[in-house]
């Protein structure tokens, strides 16, 4: 990318962004706090999917204190669906360590953001330039993206070198002022125009003058990346099991996959009827009867549950010493389930 092209993308991307942005709740009023929730929310999660959870969030935890004091579990179940709940984990983690080492004051600068947890070189960066001013990069899967194609970037965008050099090209080309806009301005360009999957709508892009893989014609070759690893794939069985209209529910283990959540109880491998009946009875249970549901998928980053599930009653509140009894109300309001069983949730609470 030569010096002019660099001098020029800036204004043409902002007046760009001024027209076009869309409207999002974070943006009306971008004070650290609300920008820091709702990039928290960002990652790995889309923006329509995030939308009805911040503003849920945000009516039940306004500010950094009420982020502070609010009971783990209760901010779990605010971050039911929203999935990677190490992210609420450590927006918690962050807001007390504020509280007590800062006096409750947020950072403004890029180096104090990215020392707490869970905020890594581009959530510090977005925080920074978008609501505080900032003049940082804020370098996402978006902006890698929009940079290889405007530049025609062989190189594989996976590798740590290629990313770094890219991001070195986003640092040159800030503007001055309205860092934080040019930033999102990127991103935007990233989410809606050259769009990651599909064709990229050159047609409509303020910036197809500048881009190198438009002039060349080619620019769903960028970026360059290696052939995807397949996810490994497990089979599981959920075994909603319930008496008296109560339901066994168990807690997972912190340091595994999904820590902390709840869950029904899940068993590995795909079970017949008849072989969730004998390890039932086997624990002592007296079942009354078993219905078979549907199956379901849950896509994890790098594996895929499929999963067989059962609808058990049985006689008495009887299982391992890690199971409780939770009735549809407390399924529904106190307890965190994992969003991979949330077919099951669903067929629990709707009935
Ligand atoms: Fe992306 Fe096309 Fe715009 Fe180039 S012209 S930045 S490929 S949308």
């Amino acid at each position: 990318m030569n010096t002019e092209t660099r001098k020029r993308l800036p204004d043409i991307l902002l007046a760009w962004y001024d027209q076009t942005a869309r409207v999002l709740p974070w943006r009306d009023d971008p004070t650290p706090y609300r920008v820091w929730v709702s990039e928290i929310m960002l990652q790995q999660t889309r923006v329509d999917a995030v939308m009805p959870y911040y503003e849920n969030f945000m009516s039940h935890v306004p500010t950094l204190r009420d982020l502070a004091e609010i009971p783990l579990e209760k901010l779990l179940k605010l971050w039911e669906g929203l999935g990677y709940y190490s992210r609420a984990e450590n927006l918690k983690k962050a807001a007390m360590r504020i509280m007590e080492e800062h006096e409750g004051e947020l950072p403004v600068r890029y180096e104090d953001w990215i020392r707490l947890p869970g905020i890594g070189p581009y959530t510090a960066g977005a925080i920074a330039s978008i609501a505080c001013g900032q003049k940082t990069t804020a370098v996402d899967g978006n902006v890698l993206r929009v940079f290889s194609r405007l530049t025609a970037d062989v190189r594989d965008i996976t590798d740590a070198g290629t990313r770094k050099d890219i991001g070195r090209l986003v640092a040159l080309s800030l503007p001055d002022t309205r860092t934080g806009d040019y930033n999102q301005a990127l991103m935007e360009l990233g989410a809606t125009v050259c769009l990651p999957s599909g064709a990229p709508r050159c047609s409509i892009c303020p910036v197809s003058s500048l881009c190198e893989a438009f002039h060349q014609g080619n620019m769903q070759s960028y970026p360059v990346k290696p052939a995807k690893k397949k996810r490994i794939i497990q089979k599981k069985t959920v075994l909603i099991i319930e008496c008296e209209g109560k339901f066994a529910l168990r807690q997972r283990p912190v340091g595994g996959l999904l820590p902390g959540l709840w869950e029904f109880p899940v068993l590995e491998g795909c079970l017949s009827v008849r072989e969730c009946r004998d390890m039932l009875r086997e624990q002592g249970t007296e079942i009354q009867g078993i219905l078979p549901l549907d199956g379901a998928r849950h896509v994890f980053t790098h594996l895929e549950w499929h999963m067989t599930a059962y609808h058990i009653l049985v006689k008495e509140q009887y299982g391992p010493r890690d199971w409780i009894w939770a009735s549809r109300e407390q399924i529904r309001d106190d307890h965190a389930i994992a969003s991979a069983l949330k077919t099951y949730t669903g067929h629990v609470v709707a009935r």
